[in-house]
């Protein structure tokens, strides 16, 4: 199967400027490929600079705050990766002196990386032989091989891994790796893949069988579920109460407004009712504003209600609270959710 070469001639020819590929080195390749795990590259860009510029190598991340590090993430999602990001960082620096581990097997031990982001920084960095398999990859391997097998089970999977191992170029095994993920980004996409312009596409065995509408083949999708919230955003004299989301969960450490979770939109209240630490009131809280957000695996819909209040309690349903003054709310590290609302009517805090 003439596989290799014409995808590494067409990677010569059409390869992507990323700052990243302009040198070798395995901290600004891994700070790419991590901001890179869930996010499109026109958007990860400015990420990366923004990262690059205000921590140019990695022991000056590892002196980073979680703080500072979730804000300059702000907007990306997926914070998880962040705060992964930030261990690892501190780790390389006090427990390896500052010397990135160079093989995919040290790689993936470090935190939030997987077998393809080891096999990527590995491959790219160091140039060990291994392929990076990621959804890219996926589909290139198994349209291009036929394979008809789910992808997303183990048999189908370990067909994708051995195939792209053994056409990997042990030469040029980074080069090899980026030139797949670019062809799966650029040629062969999702939907209506651009066969008539692909360097493979004389030996490509789903091409030749009519399935690349088929192929990659899924048995399986996430199970996405409803999550209802009701926010109080609680001021008193151009404060407002802000409490960190302490419990495990994409949003860890990240700041929102006291919450109510309600499991069912059937025994929604009309109001949420107002928390015993707040003064007696006579207003009723108001709704501002319903967002509808959704995670990977979460619809959220969220209501904001508004109510001014004259005490400045600690707490706020048992969760500690911080009163933070309206002009200083842009420095906290908050959901996108939040963001959305916050842009929108920061006006109603004046
Ligand atoms: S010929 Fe079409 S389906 Fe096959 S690898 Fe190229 S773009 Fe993908």
């Amino acid at each position: 199967m003439n596989f290799t070469s014409p995808l590494l001639n067409w990677y010569d020819a059409h390869s992507r400027n990323l700052p990243w590929r302009e040198q070798k080195d395995p901290y600004k390749i891994w700070l790419s490929e991590i901001i890179l795990q869930q996010t499109r590259v026109e958007q990860g860009m400015a990420y990366y600079y923004a990262f690059v510029e205000r921590y140019p190598g990695i022991r000056q991340m590892a002196d980073a705050t979680e703080d500072e590090v979730l804000k300059l993430w702000q907007g990306l999602g997926y914070y998880s990766r962040a705060r992964n990001m930030l261990h690892t960082a501190q780790f390389v620096t006090r427990q390896l002196n500052g010397s990135f581990p160079s093989t995919a097997k040290e790689i993936q031990k470090l935190k939030g990386i997987g077998p393809y982001t080891a096999a990527a920084i590995a491959s790219i960095a160091f140039n060990e032989p291994i392929a990076a398999v990621d959804g890219n990859v996926l589909r290139v391997i198994s349209r291009f091989f036929g394979i008809q097998d789910p992808v997303d089970k183990p048999d189908g999977r370990s067909q994708v891994d051995t195939l792209a191992n053994e056409y990997l170029n042990r030469l040029r095994p980074g080069d090899f790796n980026q030139a797949i993920m670019d062809l799966g980004s650029q040629v062969c996409k999702p939907r209506n893949p651009l066969c008539s312009s692909c360097p493979i596409q004389k030996d490509c065995m789903a091409n030749a069988l009519g399935l690349t509408d088929k192929i990659p083949m899924k048995q399986g999708k996430t199970k996405v579920s409803e999550w209802h919230l009701d926010y109080l955003v609680l001021t008193n004299k151009g404060h407002i109460a802000m409490k960190q989301r302490t419990r495990q969960g994409v949003w860890k450490n990240l700041w929102d407004f006291p919450e109510t979770n309600i499991s069912s939109p059937t025994v929604r209240d009309e109001f949420p009712e107002i928390p015993s630490e707040i003064s007696h009131s006579t207003q009723i809280p108001e709704l501002l504003a319903t967002f509808s957000h959704k995670l990977s695996h979460r619809d959220i819909t969220a209501r904001f209600f508004l109510l001014h209040i004259s005490n400045t309690p600690d707490t706020i349903n048992g969760q500690n609270v911080i009163w933070t003054p309206k002009k200083r709310f842009g420095e906290l590290a908050v959901p996108i959710l939040i963001e959305k609302f916050w842009s929108k009517h920061q006006q109603n805090f004046d």
